[in-house]
C-alpha cells in the first residue's frame, strides 16, 4: 500500500463540493402530525382568503357606523341589541338603524353591520347600550383576506416545516404533507481498539463514543439511523460490511480509519467500491482527513475517529448535506459574532474549529472554548452550544477579538433573564 500525497482544500470548498452532488430524496407524504422538520416538497398556495370572512377581533357589538355618528360624551348614543352570536355562529338579521348584535371574538360580522363596538366601550341599557363616540366604517373589523389572498403562495418548496407552517399546513386541509424523504443512514464506527457501551474495559481499548454521538446528532435530524456493530480494522470484512450497508441505506457515515496509517483501510475501501472521493483532506484542524466520498449515487462520509473531529465533521459537511438531500433551500447553520475571551496565540495555518460555548449576557455574545480542546477530548463537545471558527494564516487570536462562531443547538439561552 503506497502512502499518496494528500492536498488540503479550503473547508468552505470542501462543503461546495458536497452541496454539489445530485443526491436527493424523492417527493413523498406525512402526517400532519409528523411533518415537523421535514421540508416541503411543493409550494402551498392559498385556496381562500385568510380571514374567509370578515370577522370581529373583539367581544363586543356590530353595528353600523353610520349609527354612531354624533356620539359624544354629552349625547350617547343609543343601540338596540337584536341578535347575539359566538365564534361558529353566524347571524340571520340584516342591520337596521339604530340596531347592534352582540358579537364575541371570531364571528362573522352580520349583515349591514361595519364596525365593531368593545364591551369596554359601552354601557348597558335595558335592551341594548349606549355609546359615547362615533365609528368610522370597518372600525374594529379583521376583514376578509387582510392576511392572505386566494392564490398567495403561503410556504415555499424547500422551506423547513415549523410549527407555524403546520399551522398554516392545517388552515389549508393538508392532512398529508407533501415533504422529501427523510434520509436513512448506516453508522459504522471502526477501530480494533473499541468496545461497545456494555463491555467491561479492557487494557489498549475504548469505547465507542463516536457512534452514539453521532446516532444522537442524526437522530436530533429526525434520521432513521441503523447501527452496525463496531468494525475492526480490517480490510476484507469493513469491506463487506460498507458494501451492504450502501446497499440498504441512502448515506454511510464511517468514524475512524481514514488516516493514512497503516490499519486506516477506508481509503482503499473507496477505491474498490468504485467511490468518487470529493476529497481527502481539508484545511482545517481537527479533522483534516475527513473523506466525503460518492458511490452509487449515495454519500460516504469518513469521518474522523478522533471524537472532537468526529463532531465537526458531521457538523460542517454531514448536517448540510442531509437538507441538501431533502431539497431545502438553506442548508447552512446560523454563524453570529461573538467576543473571544481566551487567547489563541499559536499561529496555524489551518483554520481551527473549536468547540466552543456562547454565552448572551444582554445583547452581548462571548465565547470560550468549552474544555479541553485537542481533537480527541469529548468532554467539551457536551458543553457546547457551538464552535469557533479560527481562519488559519493569522497571528493567533486574543481576548476581545471578535471572532466567528457556529451554532451547533438552538437551545442558546441567556442564564440571566434579558427582556
Ligand atoms: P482514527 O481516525 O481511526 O485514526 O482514530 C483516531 C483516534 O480516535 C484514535 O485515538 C482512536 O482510538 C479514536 N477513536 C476512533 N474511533 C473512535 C470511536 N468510535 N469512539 C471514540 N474514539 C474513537
Ligand atoms: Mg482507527
Amino acid at each position: 500500500m503506497s502512502v499518496e500525497k494528500r492536498h488540503p482544500i479550503p473547508v468552505k470548498e470542501a462543503i461546495h463540493r458536497v452541496l454539489q452532488q445530485d443526491i436527493y430524496t424523492e417527493a413523498t407524504q406525512v402526517s400532519l402530525y409528523d411533518c415537523e422538520g421535514y421540508i416541503l416538497a411543493e409550494d402551498i398556495i392559498a385556496t381562500y382568503d385568510i380571514p374567509r370572512f370578515d370577522k370581529s377581533p373583539y367581544d363586543g357589538f356590530a353595528i353600523r357606523s353610520e349609527d354612531s355618528q354624533g356620539a359624544s360624551a354629552d349625547n350617547r348614543v343609543a343601540f338596540e341589541v337584536v341578535d347575539h352570536i359566538g365564534a361558529g355562529s353566524v347571524s340571520e338579521k340584516t342591520l337596521q338603524q339604530g340596531q347592534a348584535v352582540r358579537i364575541m371574538t371570531g364571528a362573522q360580522m352580520p349583515a349591514g353591520a361595519d364596525a365593531v363596538v368593545m364591551l369596554e366601550q359601552t354601557v348597558e341599557t335595558a335592551d341594548g347600550f349606549t355609546l359615547r363616540k362615533p365609528f368610522e366604517r370597518l372600525e374594529n373589523v379583521s376583514l376578509k383576506g387582510e392576511e392572505t389572498a386566494t392564490g398567495d403562495v403561503v410556504l415555499h418548496k424547500g422551506q423547513r416545516i415549523n410549527a407555524g407552517a403546520v399551522a398554516v399546513l392545517a388552515t389549508f386541509g393538508y392532512a398529508d404533507v407533501p415533504v422529501y424523504r427523510k434520509p436513512t443512514a448506516a453508522i459504522i464506527a471502526t477501530g480494533s481498539e473499541l468496545l461497545d457501551v456494555e463491555d467491561d474495559l479492557e487494557p489498549g481499548k475504548i469505547r465507542n463514543s463516536n457512534g452514539p454521538m453521532i446516532a444522537a446528532l442524526l437522530q436530533k435530524e429526525g434520521v432513521e439511523v441503523e447501527r452496525y456493530h463496531i468494525q475492526m480494522d480490517d480490510y476484507d470484512s469493513s469491506l463487506a460490511v460498507i458494501t451492504s450497508a450502501l446497499e440498504q441505506h441512502d448515506m454511510v457515515i464511517t468514524t475512524g480509519g481514514v488516516s493514512v496509517g497503516d490499519f486506516d483501510y477506508l481509503p482503499d475501501i473507496y477505491k474498490v467500491l468504485g467511490a468518487d472521493v470529493l476529497f481527502n483532506k481539508i484545511a482545517m484542524r481537527p479533522g483534516s482527513v475527513t473523506t466525503v466520498a460518492v458511490a452509487q449515487g449515495k454519500y460516504l462520509f469518513g469521518l474522523s475517529g478522533n471524537p472532537s473531529a468526529c463532531y465537526s465533521g458531521f457538523e460542517l459537511f454531514t448536517k448540510p448535506a442531509i437538507y441538501h438531500m431533502m431539497g431545502a433551500t438553506c442548508c447552512y447553520p446560523a454563524m453570529i459574532r461573538a467576543t473571544l475571551m481566551a487567547d489563541f496565540k499559536k499561529a496555524n495555518p489551518f483554520t481551527r474549529f473549536i468547540r466552543a460555548h456562547v454565552t448572551l449576557t444582554g445583547r452581548e455574545a462571548t465565547v470560550s472554548p468549552s474544555g479541553f480542546n485537542k481533537s480527541g477530548a469529548v468532554v467539551s463537545i457536551a458543553h457546547s452550544n457551538g464552535m469557533m471558527m479560527l481562519p488559519g494564516g493569522t497571528r493567533g487570536y486574543q481576548v476581545g477579538h471578535e471572532v466567528d462562531v457556529l451554532l451547533t443547538s438552538a437551545e442558546l439561552y441567556q442564564q440571566e433573564l434579558y427582556l
